[in-house]
């Protein structure tokens, strides 16, 4: 059994507005300045810095970060917390190392 044919290593880290006019096809060309998180069904959607303002001016969304190389990616979760998307096991890596961190720690 085979897998995909891998190519190049490609800069899968831009992300892309999804900003569509006629809900069909995407119309806006302009690089994403957020990653959107609609509701905890966790719906997500990418907008340019324009339509950031659109989605304030004129929708509800639940949480939003700037986008990260793994948001969109198979397996990827979104945390709040952290205002990223990653894997479950780095999130949790990187939340037990946050916690494990003294904080403040007297001199
Ligand atoms: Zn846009
Ligand atoms: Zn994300």
């Amino acid at each position: 059994m085979t897998g995909p044919a891998l190519g190049a290593d490609v800069d899968g880290s831009q992300h892309y507005c999804t900003y569509s006019s006629t809900l069909s096809t995407v119309t806006c060309p302009q690089p994403a300045a957020w990653h959107i998180l609609w509701n905890r069904a966790a719906d997500a959607s990418f907008a340019c810095t324009e339509h950031m303002a659109t989605v304030q001016r004129e929708l509800t969304y639940y949480d939003r970060h700037p986008p990260h190389p793994d948001c969109g990616m198979p397996g990827a979760r979104w945390s709040v917390a952290e205002k990223r998307c990653g894997y479950p096991a780095d999130l949790a890596q990187r939340a037990s190392q946050a916690a494990a961190e003294p904080v403040g720690s007297p001199s």
